[in-house]
Protein backbone atom coordinates (compact mmCIF):
# COMPACT_ATOMS: atom_id res chain seq x y z
CA UNK A 1 0.00 0.00 0.00
CA UNK A 2 2.90 2.39 1.04
CA UNK A 3 4.74 1.54 -1.87
CA UNK A 4 1.58 2.48 -4.10
CA UNK A 5 1.07 5.84 -2.48
CA UNK A 6 4.77 6.73 -3.04
CA UNK A 7 4.60 5.70 -7.16
CA UNK A 8 0.87 8.30 -7.27
CA UNK A 9 3.00 11.15 -5.02
CA UNK A 10 6.29 10.50 -7.35
CA UNK A 11 4.20 12.87 -10.08
CA UNK A 12 2.63 15.97 -9.46
CA UNK A 13 1.39 15.10 -5.96
CA UNK A 14 5.48 15.10 -5.01
CA UNK A 15 5.38 18.86 -6.09
CA UNK A 16 2.62 19.62 -4.17
CA UNK A 17 4.12 18.03 -1.16
CA UNK A 18 7.29 19.77 -1.75
CA UNK A 19 5.70 23.47 -2.08
CA UNK A 20 3.43 22.87 0.87
CA UNK A 21 6.84 22.24 3.05
CA UNK A 22 8.88 25.38 1.33
CA UNK A 23 5.89 27.37 1.96
CA UNK A 24 5.46 26.19 6.16
CA UNK A 25 8.68 27.58 6.09
CA UNK A 26 8.57 30.47 4.73
CA UNK A 27 5.27 31.59 5.86
CA UNK A 28 5.98 30.48 9.16
CA UNK A 29 9.11 32.77 9.00
CA UNK A 30 6.69 36.01 8.35
CA UNK A 31 3.97 34.70 10.45
CA UNK A 32 5.64 34.34 13.55
CA UNK A 33 7.09 38.19 13.29
CA UNK A 34 3.07 39.53 13.31
CA UNK A 35 -0.01 39.43 14.94
CA UNK A 36 -2.44 37.81 11.94
CA UNK A 37 -6.55 38.91 11.81
CA UNK A 38 -8.49 37.62 9.54
CA UNK A 39 -11.07 40.05 7.73
CA UNK A 40 -13.75 40.01 5.11
CA UNK A 41 -12.62 41.01 1.63
CA UNK A 42 -13.52 44.80 2.02
CA UNK A 43 -11.29 45.21 4.38
CA UNK A 44 -8.77 43.63 3.01
CA UNK A 45 -5.99 46.19 2.29
CA UNK A 46 -2.59 44.31 1.53
CA UNK A 47 -1.31 46.99 -0.26
CA UNK A 48 1.01 49.60 1.68
CA UNK A 49 2.15 53.03 -0.25
CA UNK A 50 5.71 54.53 0.75
CA UNK A 51 5.56 58.40 0.17
CA UNK A 52 8.11 60.21 -1.55
CA UNK A 53 8.87 63.38 -0.21
CA UNK A 54 9.66 64.93 -3.69
CA UNK A 55 6.51 64.00 -4.84
CA UNK A 56 3.28 66.75 -4.57
CA UNK A 57 0.86 65.20 -1.96
CA UNK A 58 -1.79 65.21 -4.86
CA UNK A 59 -0.15 63.55 -7.04
CA UNK A 60 0.66 60.75 -3.84
CA UNK A 61 -2.62 60.35 -3.30
CA UNK A 62 -3.88 60.14 -6.45
CA UNK A 63 -1.34 57.04 -7.58
CA UNK A 64 -1.94 55.56 -3.89
CA UNK A 65 -6.03 55.44 -4.73
CA UNK A 66 -5.17 53.64 -8.29
CA UNK A 67 -2.81 51.60 -7.24
CA UNK A 68 -4.76 50.59 -4.24
CA UNK A 69 -7.94 49.56 -7.18
CA UNK A 70 -6.04 48.06 -8.71
CA UNK A 71 -4.36 46.01 -5.51
CA UNK A 72 -7.83 44.83 -5.00
CA UNK A 73 -8.91 43.80 -8.38
CA UNK A 74 -5.87 42.11 -9.57
CA UNK A 75 -6.63 38.47 -7.70
CA UNK A 76 -10.30 38.64 -9.16
CA UNK A 77 -9.80 39.83 -12.97
CA UNK A 78 -6.59 37.31 -12.94
CA UNK A 79 -9.02 34.26 -12.13
CA UNK A 80 -12.11 35.60 -14.59
CA UNK A 81 -9.13 35.51 -17.44
CA UNK A 82 -7.55 32.25 -16.44
CA UNK A 83 -10.89 30.67 -15.83
CA UNK A 84 -12.12 31.81 -19.70
CA UNK A 85 -8.61 30.79 -20.74
CA UNK A 86 -9.66 27.37 -19.10
CA UNK A 87 -13.18 27.50 -20.65
CA UNK A 88 -11.61 27.39 -24.43
CA UNK A 89 -8.20 24.89 -23.50
CA UNK A 90 -11.13 22.48 -22.39
CA UNK A 91 -13.25 22.36 -25.65
CA UNK A 92 -9.87 20.34 -27.38
CA UNK A 93 -8.75 17.48 -26.66
CA UNK A 94 -5.53 17.78 -27.39
CA UNK A 95 -5.18 21.04 -24.61
CA UNK A 96 -7.12 19.06 -22.26
CA UNK A 97 -4.13 17.52 -20.65
CA UNK A 98 -3.09 20.89 -19.39
CA UNK A 99 -5.66 20.82 -16.40
CA UNK A 100 -3.20 19.83 -13.42
CA UNK A 101 -1.36 22.77 -14.35
CA UNK A 102 -3.96 24.99 -14.28
CA UNK A 103 -4.85 23.21 -10.97
CA UNK A 104 -0.92 23.52 -9.58
CA UNK A 105 -0.60 27.48 -11.13
CA UNK A 106 -3.60 28.58 -9.15
CA UNK A 107 -3.12 26.55 -6.05
CA UNK A 108 0.23 28.75 -6.09
CA UNK A 109 -0.76 32.13 -6.60
CA UNK A 110 -4.34 31.86 -5.01
CA UNK A 111 -3.16 29.41 -1.96
CA UNK A 112 0.11 29.83 -1.20
CA UNK A 113 1.32 33.40 -2.53
CA UNK A 114 -2.06 35.12 -1.64
CA UNK A 115 -2.72 33.08 1.27
CA UNK A 116 -6.15 31.91 -0.08
CA UNK A 117 -7.86 34.56 0.58
CA UNK A 118 -9.54 37.03 -0.49
CA UNK A 119 -11.21 33.94 -2.72
CA UNK A 120 -14.65 33.25 -4.24
CA UNK A 121 -16.46 32.28 -1.12
CA UNK A 122 -15.63 35.52 0.50
CA UNK A 123 -17.05 37.31 -2.47
CA UNK A 124 -20.32 34.94 -2.63
CA UNK A 125 -20.58 36.16 0.84
CA UNK A 126 -20.09 40.01 0.12
CA UNK A 127 -22.54 39.04 -2.73
CA UNK A 128 -25.31 38.56 -0.10
CA UNK A 129 -24.47 40.85 2.18
CA UNK A 130 -24.92 43.70 -0.60
CA UNK A 131 -28.32 42.42 -1.10
CA UNK A 132 -28.91 43.04 2.56
CA UNK A 133 -27.78 46.71 2.25
CA UNK A 134 -23.85 46.71 2.94
CA UNK A 135 -22.25 49.62 0.74
CA UNK A 136 -21.38 48.64 -2.98
CA UNK A 137 -17.77 47.95 -4.28
CA UNK A 138 -17.14 46.54 -7.60
CA UNK A 139 -13.92 44.28 -6.28
CA UNK A 140 -15.98 42.49 -3.43
CA UNK A 141 -18.51 40.81 -5.69
CA UNK A 142 -16.64 40.97 -9.07
CA UNK A 143 -15.37 37.20 -8.47
CA UNK A 144 -18.41 35.47 -7.82
CA UNK A 145 -20.40 37.51 -10.15
CA UNK A 146 -18.06 37.07 -13.47
CA UNK A 147 -17.29 33.33 -12.45
CA UNK A 148 -21.64 32.72 -12.40
CA UNK A 149 -21.51 34.19 -15.89
CA UNK A 150 -18.16 32.18 -17.46
CA UNK A 151 -20.38 29.05 -15.46
CA UNK A 152 -23.51 29.87 -17.66
CA UNK A 153 -20.75 29.98 -21.02
CA UNK A 154 -18.59 27.47 -20.40
CA UNK A 155 -19.69 24.86 -17.36
CA UNK A 156 -18.05 24.90 -14.24
CA UNK A 157 -14.24 24.90 -15.31
CA UNK A 158 -13.79 27.33 -12.40
CA UNK A 159 -14.36 24.30 -9.93
CA UNK A 160 -12.70 21.94 -12.12
CA UNK A 161 -9.60 23.84 -13.67
CA UNK A 162 -8.97 26.36 -10.98
CA UNK A 163 -10.18 27.24 -7.65
CA UNK A 164 -7.31 26.56 -5.24
CA UNK A 165 -9.60 24.92 -2.65
CA UNK A 166 -10.26 22.59 -4.97
CA UNK A 167 -7.17 22.08 -6.51
CA UNK A 168 -5.79 20.95 -2.48
CA UNK A 169 -8.47 18.70 -2.00
CA UNK A 170 -7.92 16.86 -5.69
CA UNK A 171 -4.31 16.63 -5.04
CA UNK A 172 -4.29 15.18 -2.01
CA UNK A 173 -7.22 12.32 -2.89
CA UNK A 174 -5.24 9.43 -3.33
CA UNK A 175 -7.45 6.28 -2.97
CA UNK A 176 -10.71 5.37 -4.76
CA UNK A 177 -10.80 1.84 -3.06
CA UNK A 178 -13.56 2.77 -1.12
CA UNK A 179 -16.87 1.75 -2.94
CA UNK A 180 -19.67 3.96 0.06
CA UNK A 181 -18.16 6.99 -0.64
CA UNK A 182 -18.71 6.70 -4.82
CA UNK A 183 -22.18 5.06 -4.31
CA UNK A 184 -25.58 7.02 -4.30
CA UNK A 185 -26.10 7.29 -1.04
CA UNK A 186 -22.81 8.75 0.09
CA UNK A 187 -23.67 11.16 -2.72
CA UNK A 188 -27.17 12.08 -1.68
CA UNK A 189 -25.37 12.78 2.17
CA UNK A 190 -22.85 15.02 0.89
CA UNK A 191 -25.80 16.78 -1.29
CA UNK A 192 -27.83 17.55 1.97
CA UNK A 193 -25.00 18.17 3.93
CA UNK A 194 -24.30 21.18 1.77
CA UNK A 195 -27.93 22.65 1.69
CA UNK A 196 -28.34 22.22 5.49
CA UNK A 197 -24.93 24.14 5.57
CA UNK A 198 -25.68 26.32 2.60
CA UNK A 199 -28.91 27.48 4.55
CA UNK A 200 -27.37 27.79 7.75
CA UNK A 201 -24.61 30.01 6.11
CA UNK A 202 -27.59 32.29 4.77
CA UNK A 203 -29.18 32.49 8.10
CA UNK A 204 -26.09 33.30 9.76
CA UNK A 205 -25.26 36.56 7.11
CA UNK A 206 -28.80 37.63 7.73
CA UNK A 207 -28.59 37.73 11.06
CA UNK A 208 -25.50 39.02 11.78
CA UNK A 209 -24.80 40.85 8.67
CA UNK A 210 -20.86 40.19 9.15
CA UNK A 211 -18.27 37.32 7.31
CA UNK A 212 -17.84 34.69 9.80
CA UNK A 213 -16.59 32.05 7.48
CA UNK A 214 -13.12 33.44 7.58
CA UNK A 215 -12.62 32.50 11.24
CA UNK A 216 -13.51 28.68 10.66
CA UNK A 217 -11.89 28.18 6.98
CA UNK A 218 -9.94 24.92 6.73
CA UNK A 219 -8.06 26.57 3.84
CA UNK A 220 -7.24 29.72 5.29
CA UNK A 221 -5.25 27.69 7.78
CA UNK A 222 -3.67 25.51 5.27
CA UNK A 223 -2.30 28.57 3.09
CA UNK A 224 -1.20 30.47 5.98
CA UNK A 225 -0.46 27.46 8.65
CA UNK A 226 -1.69 29.67 12.06
CA UNK A 227 -5.40 30.75 12.82
CA UNK A 228 -6.37 32.57 16.02
CA UNK A 229 -9.30 29.99 16.18
CA UNK A 230 -9.07 26.12 16.78
CA UNK A 231 -12.04 25.41 15.02
CA UNK A 232 -10.07 26.00 11.90
CA UNK A 233 -7.19 23.50 12.39
CA UNK A 234 -9.44 20.68 13.74
CA UNK A 235 -11.36 21.82 10.12
CA UNK A 236 -8.31 21.23 8.57
CA UNK A 237 -7.67 18.44 9.64
CA UNK A 238 -10.94 16.58 8.91
CA UNK A 239 -10.22 18.73 5.66
CA UNK A 240 -7.33 16.66 4.67
CA UNK A 241 -8.10 12.96 6.23
CA UNK A 242 -11.51 12.83 4.21
CA UNK A 243 -9.88 14.49 0.77
CA UNK A 244 -7.27 11.53 0.99
CA UNK A 245 -10.38 9.18 0.49
CA UNK A 246 -13.24 11.00 -0.92
CA UNK A 247 -12.94 13.10 -3.98
CA UNK A 248 -13.14 16.54 -3.31
CA UNK A 249 -14.94 16.61 -0.27
CA UNK A 250 -14.85 20.20 0.61
CA UNK A 251 -16.77 21.13 -3.10
CA UNK A 252 -19.21 18.56 -2.92
CA UNK A 253 -20.69 18.32 1.21
CA UNK A 254 -20.00 21.95 1.75
CA UNK A 255 -18.81 24.81 -0.75
CA UNK A 256 -21.67 27.41 -1.37
CA UNK A 257 -20.32 28.17 -4.46
CA UNK A 258 -19.56 24.66 -6.07
CA UNK A 259 -23.74 24.97 -5.04
CA UNK A 260 -24.72 27.69 -6.82
CA UNK A 261 -22.72 27.10 -9.51
CA UNK A 262 -24.48 23.66 -9.94
CA UNK A 263 -27.72 25.93 -10.45
CA UNK A 264 -26.90 28.02 -13.05
CA UNK A 265 -25.78 24.94 -14.94
CA UNK A 266 -29.76 24.22 -15.15
CA UNK A 267 -31.13 27.21 -16.39
CA UNK A 268 -31.79 27.11 -20.47
CA UNK A 269 -29.04 27.89 -22.33
CA UNK A 270 -26.22 26.59 -20.08
CA UNK A 271 -23.42 25.16 -21.34
CA UNK A 272 -23.68 21.14 -20.46
CA UNK A 273 -21.97 17.88 -21.67
CA UNK A 274 -24.50 14.78 -22.89
CA UNK A 275 -24.86 11.90 -25.06
CA UNK A 276 -24.95 12.38 -28.68
CA UNK A 277 -26.12 9.25 -31.21
CA UNK A 278 -22.73 7.18 -30.90
CA UNK A 279 -22.99 6.77 -27.47
CA UNK A 280 -23.37 2.81 -27.30
CA UNK A 281 -24.35 2.78 -23.20
CA UNK A 282 -21.01 0.97 -22.65
CA UNK A 283 -20.69 3.40 -19.65
CA UNK A 284 -16.89 4.24 -20.10
CA UNK A 285 -17.33 7.72 -18.76
CA UNK A 286 -19.26 6.51 -15.86
CA UNK A 287 -16.57 4.27 -14.56
CA UNK A 288 -14.01 7.94 -14.86
CA UNK A 289 -16.15 10.17 -13.16
CA UNK A 290 -14.97 11.14 -9.99
CA UNK A 291 -17.85 13.57 -9.10
CA UNK A 292 -20.59 10.53 -9.75
CA UNK A 293 -21.87 12.92 -12.28
CA UNK A 294 -22.88 10.43 -14.94
CA UNK A 295 -25.97 7.62 -14.21
CA UNK A 296 -26.50 4.40 -14.98
CA UNK A 297 -28.14 5.59 -18.49
CA UNK A 298 -24.96 7.42 -18.95
CA UNK A 299 -26.96 11.00 -18.53
CA UNK A 300 -24.47 12.97 -17.08
CA UNK A 301 -25.96 15.37 -14.18
CA UNK A 302 -25.13 19.30 -15.52
CA UNK A 303 -25.21 20.17 -11.29
CA UNK A 304 -22.75 18.26 -10.30
CA UNK A 305 -19.88 18.07 -13.67
CA UNK A 306 -16.82 20.33 -13.06
CA UNK A 307 -15.77 19.98 -16.38
CA UNK A 308 -12.42 18.06 -16.11
CA UNK A 309 -13.05 16.08 -19.60
CA UNK A 310 -12.62 12.48 -18.12
CA UNK A 311 -15.45 11.42 -19.50
CA UNK A 312 -14.79 12.77 -23.30
CA UNK A 313 -10.90 11.57 -22.66
CA UNK A 314 -12.39 7.90 -21.91
CA UNK A 315 -15.27 7.53 -24.33
CA UNK A 316 -13.63 5.45 -27.95
CA UNK A 317 -16.98 6.15 -29.83
CA UNK A 318 -16.65 9.96 -28.85
CA UNK A 319 -20.30 9.40 -27.48
CA UNK A 320 -20.70 12.50 -25.43
CA UNK A 321 -20.53 15.99 -27.11
CA UNK A 322 -21.12 19.72 -25.72
CA UNK A 323 -24.44 21.24 -25.46
CA UNK A 324 -26.46 24.00 -24.69
CA UNK A 325 -29.54 23.51 -22.71
CA UNK A 326 -32.57 23.57 -23.89
CA UNK A 327 -35.21 23.83 -20.91
CA UNK A 328 -35.00 24.64 -17.15
CA UNK A 329 -34.45 21.81 -15.25
CA UNK A 330 -36.83 21.48 -12.28
CA UNK A 331 -34.08 23.24 -8.76
CA UNK A 332 -34.20 22.29 -5.50
CA UNK A 333 -35.65 22.38 -3.52
CA UNK A 334 -38.56 21.52 -5.69
CA UNK A 335 -37.82 17.60 -6.28
CA UNK A 336 -37.20 17.36 -2.69
CA UNK A 337 -40.63 19.14 -1.93
CA UNK A 338 -42.51 16.87 -4.70
CA UNK A 339 -40.75 14.12 -3.69
CA UNK A 340 -41.75 14.29 0.03
CA UNK A 341 -45.11 15.56 -0.30
CA UNK A 342 -45.38 12.07 -2.45
CA UNK A 343 -44.02 9.96 0.33
CA UNK A 344 -46.39 11.53 2.79
CA UNK A 345 -49.45 11.04 0.64
CA UNK A 346 -48.66 7.31 -0.11
CA UNK A 347 -47.87 6.72 3.75
CA UNK A 348 -51.09 9.02 4.67
CA UNK A 349 -53.38 7.09 2.05
CA UNK A 350 -51.46 4.08 3.74
CA UNK A 351 -52.68 4.69 7.18
CA UNK A 352 -56.24 5.84 6.29
CA UNK A 353 -56.72 2.60 4.40
CA UNK A 354 -55.19 0.44 6.33
CA UNK A 355 -57.62 2.57 8.88
CA UNK A 356 -60.57 2.31 6.78
CA UNK A 357 -60.05 -1.94 6.36
CA UNK A 358 -59.45 -2.46 10.35
CA UNK A 359 -62.88 -0.57 10.82
CA UNK A 360 -64.51 -2.35 7.61
CA UNK A 361 -63.44 -5.89 9.33
CA UNK A 362 -64.78 -4.49 13.42
CA UNK A 363 -68.20 -3.82 11.75
CA UNK A 364 -68.03 -6.99 9.84
CA UNK A 365 -67.19 -9.12 12.90
CA UNK A 366 -69.93 -6.99 14.91
CA UNK A 367 -72.69 -7.93 12.13
CA UNK A 368 -71.63 -11.60 11.86
CA UNK A 369 -72.04 -12.14 15.70
CA UNK A 370 -75.62 -10.29 16.11
CA UNK A 371 -76.58 -12.65 13.07
CA UNK A 372 -75.72 -15.89 15.25
S1 LIG B 1 -17.04 23.58 -5.35
FE1 LIG B 1 -16.26 25.42 -4.29
S2 LIG B 1 -14.30 24.78 -3.43
FE2 LIG B 1 -14.86 23.26 -4.94
S3 LIG B 1 -13.87 23.89 -6.78
FE3 LIG B 1 -15.92 24.78 -6.85
S4 LIG B 1 -15.77 26.81 -5.90
FE4 LIG B 1 -13.90 25.69 -5.41
S1 LIG C 1 -15.85 12.98 -15.87
FE1 LIG C 1 -17.63 13.68 -14.69
S2 LIG C 1 -17.01 15.66 -13.84
FE2 LIG C 1 -15.53 15.18 -15.46
S3 LIG C 1 -16.39 16.21 -17.29
FE3 LIG C 1 -17.18 14.10 -17.28
S4 LIG C 1 -19.19 14.21 -16.22
FE4 LIG C 1 -18.04 16.11 -15.77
Amino acid sequence: MIGRWFKKMSGYRGIVLLLIVISWFLIQGIALGQELEFLPLEKIDSFETISIPEFSESFNKQKSEGSETFEKLKYPIGALLFTLFAGVMFRFKKTRPARPLFLMGSLVIFGFINGGCPCIISSFQNFILLGLGAEFKIHTILWFVGIVAVTYLFGRVWCGWICHLGALQEFIYSSDRFDFFKGKRAQEIMRWIRYVLFAALIIQLISTKEILFNRVDPFKVAFNLSSYYTAGWILLGILLISSLFVYRPFCRAVCPVGLLLGWTNRLPGASIIGRNKHCTGCLSCRKVCRTQAIDEYANVSSPDCIMCGDCLDSCKKEGLSFFRKKYIDSTFPLPYIDGLLKSLFRTTSGIMQRSRSVSYMKREKKNNENLF
